[in-house]
């Protein structure tokens, strides 16, 4: 069913230059959207008319999230609203995608602002993984980590969670090269652990497609 209301502003975050990531607490449109419906957003201005309609790319129990660049008026409005504001939403609308047998493995390839939608696809089947277009990719550099001084019972690090790096990585590094190395055509920059100059040449032996055969 198609519903027409406010929903409230969950988060509303910059994820990238322009790219903007919402989520909206909007349960009675999560009941009953799918992956690739859309939903419509008015502005905010009046003078803007029309909704302009965005793509779902996560639903949970009691939210939707959309992912939107600034193209005009409407959504530079978009961007500008907080948490705990509220906006007019109608959805969900159109007739989502066929969700792929759940025994099927499927590769979801998407570009741009098309690979939002194909998140939450990607999410309804365990055996699929969704990948975006890219020129090269680095890895690892850091895994994310957390360290807690325990004389004064807190965390070291006042974001709580860091990025820890040093020689006992570099393995976990090395294996992640590997894997997408032998997964992937494009160029792959691997970092993370280095210490001393063999370990440069380790990941080099890693990113061979022969290496260890
Ligand atoms: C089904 C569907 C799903 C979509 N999903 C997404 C999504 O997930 N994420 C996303 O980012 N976008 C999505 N879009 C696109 C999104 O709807 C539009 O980018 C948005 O409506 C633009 O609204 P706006 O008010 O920001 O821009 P507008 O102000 O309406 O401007 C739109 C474009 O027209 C140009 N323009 C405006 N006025 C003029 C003028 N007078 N003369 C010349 N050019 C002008 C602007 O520069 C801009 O490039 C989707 C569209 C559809 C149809």
């Amino acid at each position: 069913m198609n519903t027409y209301g406010l929903a409230t502003i969950v988060k509303n975050e910059e994820i990238t230059a322009g790219i903007w990531k919402m989520e909206l607490a909007a349960s009675e449109i999560a009941h009953t959207a799918e992956p690739g419906q859309f939903i419509m957003l008015y502005p905010l201005d009046k003078r803007n008319l029309l909704a302009r309609p965005t793509s779902l790319s996560a639903i949970s129990e009691k939210s939707v999230t959309i992912v939107y660049r600034i193209a005009g008026k409407g959504t530079k409005q978009f961007s500008q609203l907080q948490k705990n504001d509220s906006i007019r939403i109608m959805g969900p609308l159109g007739n989502g995608f066929t969700l792929p047998d759940q025994a099927t493995k499927s590769i979801v390839v998407g570009g741009g602002l098309g690979i939002p939608p194909l998140l939450e696809l990607s999410n309804r089947n365990s055996k699929s993984c969704c990948f975006w277009w890219a020129d090269a990719i680095s890895l690892i550099n850091t895994l994310r980590g957390m360290k807690v001084d325990i004389h004064k019972r807190k965390p070291v690090l006042a974001n709580r969670i860091g990025g820890y790096s040093g020689p006992g990585i570099m393995p976990v590094a090395l294996r992640m090269v590997y894997e997408v190395c032998h997964s992937v055509d494009v160029p792959v920059i691997g970092m993370g652990g280095i210490s001393i100059y063999e370990d440069d040449n380790t990941f080099i032996f890693a990113s061979l497609r022969t290496a260890g055969d």
